[in-house]
């Protein structure tokens, strides 16, 4: 419980990147039939905030995957944890995910919805590490690039913990 937390994107930041986000989404999917799908569990704040940005009538549901159990790096297996509670033929699906960084996780998750045939699939980050891409794959929205480092704090965890923190920090396990 002795690593020491840096900050790295303020919640200031954060909430004028996702008010953006927000209104830009708003903008693309008028008209739309349009399902939220947050990646539990780091999703869960970035889920809650940007969807109120966005003025449209929708759906949230959740999926349950999990990649990395208590390390700080992608174990490279993914596993479902729980599934969606709703259909999503012909609907216009919108993933939303709180970091991309091998992208394993997305290519499965991607794979895995082609066969519910919805309408469409776009995916929504809140941040993506470029340096660890492993298969490339199509960020539609992005809120943040950031370097090769553990990020931890709104919604993303270190051991389960860190995730009621505000702002997004870099982990150093050795500070103490
Ligand atoms: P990928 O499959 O793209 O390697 O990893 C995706 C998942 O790994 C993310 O949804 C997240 O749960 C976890 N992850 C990747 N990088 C980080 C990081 O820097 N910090 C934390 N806390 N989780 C990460």
């Amino acid at each position: 419980m002795s690593e020491r937390v840096r900050e790295l994107i303020s919640e200031r930041e954060l909430q004028a990147r996702i008010r953006e986000m927000g209104q830009q989404i708003s903008r693309d999917y008028a008209g739309a039939d349009l399902v939220m799908l947050g990646v539990l569990k780091g999703c869960f704040l970035f889920m809650a905030d940007l969807c109120r940005h966005i003025d449209l009538p929708l759906c949230c549901d959740f999926v349950g995957l999990s990649s990395y159990g208590d390390r700080t790096s992608s174990s490279g297996v993914v596993r479902i944890t729980a599934d969606l509670t709703r259909p999503l033929e012909g609907k216009d699906v919108l993933i939303v995910e709180d970091i991309v960084d091998t992208g394993l996780t997305m290519q499965y998750l991607l794979g895995k919805l082609q066969d519910r045939v919805p309408r469409s699939i776009k995916l929504c980050s809140l941040l993506y590490k470029p340096a660890r891409c492993v298969v490339p794959c199509k960020i539609d929205y992005l809120g943040f690039t950031v370097d090769d480092v553990f990020v931890i704090g709104y919604g993303l965890d270190f051991e389960g913990r860190y995730r009621n923190q505000r702002y997004i920090g870099v982990l150093d396990p050795d500070g103490d």
